[in-house]
C-alpha cells in the first residue's frame, strides 16, 4: 500500500459560522493551508479563540466547512468522507463516556461502531496500554478524571486509525498522568502513529512536537520544524524611562521601538542577533538620556501577535 506523504492536507480551509440571535457571523478559519507530514508529531499551538477546534471538528466530521479541501491520510473528506474518518482517532477536549458503562464496554462500543470485527478488537490491550486493565468491570463514573482521560484516549484508538489527534489533552491534567499520557502517545508514534495535538502552552508544544504550527484569528501564522520555530521566539524588549516623557517613539537605527503610555519607549531586540548593550548604544546615539531601563520576556501572546503581524506583512 502506498503511504500518503502528509497524514492530513488542509487548503484553502475557511469555517464562517452564521450569525445567530446573540453572536454576528465568525470567521473561524481564514483559509488555512496546512500539510502535517506522516509519522510527525504536529503541535497545533495558538491562544483561544485562534480556530484549533473548529479545524479539529471539521477533521472529525462533526462541523462542516465553508470552502476549501481537506483530506486525511489521502482520502478527500468531501469525496471518501467514511474511509477519512477511519483514518483518524479524536481525543476530545471533554470527556464523553457513558458513566454506566465499563471502560471494556465502552471500548467494545466504540469498536461496533467504527464496525471492527470481533477478532480484531483490542479491548484488552488497550486498557492495559492506558494503565485501566484492573478498572475494566469498574463503571465509568467510579473512576478518576484522569482514568477518564486515558480511557478516552483507549477509545480514539479502537478502530487502530494511522491518525492520532488530542484536543487539548492536558487541561486539568496532573503532571503524574501527564507523563503517563506522553509515555503512550510517544509510544503510538514509536510505532508509526502521526499525532497531532492542539495546545495553548508553549511548552507542552515544544516538549513534544517535531513540528508545530501556530495559528490565531483563524490563520497559520507559522508552521515551521520546532527548533526553527523556537529561534524566532527568541525576542525581547528593553523598556526604557527617557529623562523627559516622549510624544512619539523615537527611530534608533536596527531596532524596533514603540511608545509606551508612561511616556517612555519599549525597543524590542533578538537575543541570537543583538545584545542589550547595541540596544544601549542604539539609543545613546540617538541622543537620547535615559532615567531608568528594565527588560521584559515576551510572552506566548506576544509571540503570536508579532508572528501575526509578520504574517500579514504589517
Ligand atoms: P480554539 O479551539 O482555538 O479556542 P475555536 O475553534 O473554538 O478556537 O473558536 C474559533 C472562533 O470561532 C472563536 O471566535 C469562537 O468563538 C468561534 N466559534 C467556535 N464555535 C462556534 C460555534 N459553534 N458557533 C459560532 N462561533 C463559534
Amino acid at each position: 500500500m502506498d503511504l500518503p506523504e502528509h497524514a492530513i492536507e488542509a487548503k484553502a480551509l475557511v469555517k464562517t459560522y452564521a450569525a445567530t440571535k446573540t453572536t454576528p457571523t465568525m470567521q473561524a478559519l481564514r483559509g488555512i493551508d496546512l500539510a502535517i507530514p506522516r509519522g510527525s508529531i504536529f503541535g497545533l499551538l495558538g491562544p483561544n479563540g485562534a480556530g484549533k477546534s473548529t479545524f479539529i471538528n471539521i477533521l472529525a466530521g462533526l462541523c462542516r466547512k465553508t470552502s476549501g479541501t481537506v483530506s486525511i491520510w489521502g482520502r478527500d473528506i468531501d469525496q471518501r468522507p467514511r474511509d477519512a474518518r477511519a483514518a483518524i482517532g479524536v481525543v476530545p477536549q471533554e470527556i464523553a463516556a457513558d458513566p454506566f458503562f465499563t471502560p471494556a464496554e465502552t471500548l467494545e462500543i466504540a469498536a461496533g461502531m467504527y464496525a471492527v470485527p470481533k477478532a480484531e478488537r483490542r479491548t484488552a490491550e488497550l486498557l492495559a496500554a492506558m494503565g485501566l486493565s484492573d478498572k475494566a468491570k469498574a463503571y465509568v463514573r467510579q473512576l478518576s478524571g484522569g482514568m477518564k482521560r486515558r480511557l478516552m484516549v483507549a477509545k480514539a484508538m479502537v478502530h487502530n486509525p494511522p491518525v492520532l489527534i488530542l484536543d487539548e489533552p492536558t487541561a486539568g491534567v496532573d503532571v503524574e498522568l501527564r507523563k503517563q499520557l506522553w509515555n503512550y502517545v510517544l509510544e503510538l508514534n514509536a510505532k508509526g502513529v502521526t499525532i497531532v495535538l492542539t495546545t495553548h502552552y508553549l511548552e507542552e508544544a515544544q516538549e513534544l512536537c517535531d513540528r508545530i504550527a501556530i495559528i490565531n484569528r483563524g490563520q497559520v501564522v507559522a508552521c515551521e520544524p520546532t527548533p526553527t520555530l523556537l529561534a524566532r521566539m527568541d525576542t525581547r524588549k528593553v523598556l526604557v524611562t527617557p529623562q523627559e516623557p516622549m510624544a512619539a517613539a523615537p527611530a534608533l537605527a536596527g531596532f524596533d521601538t514603540q511608545l509606551l503610555p508612561s511616556g517612555g519607549f519599549a525597543v524590542s531586540y533578538r537575543t541570537g542577533q543583538s545584545s542589550v548593550e547595541q540596544v544601549l548604544a542604539a539609543i545613546r546615539a540617538a541622543g537620547l538620556h535615559i532615567r531608568d531601563i528594565s527588560t521584559e520576556d515576551p510572552d506566548l501572546e506576544d509571540v503570536f501577535v508579532s508572528l501575526t503581524y509578520a504574517a500579514e506583512g504589517v
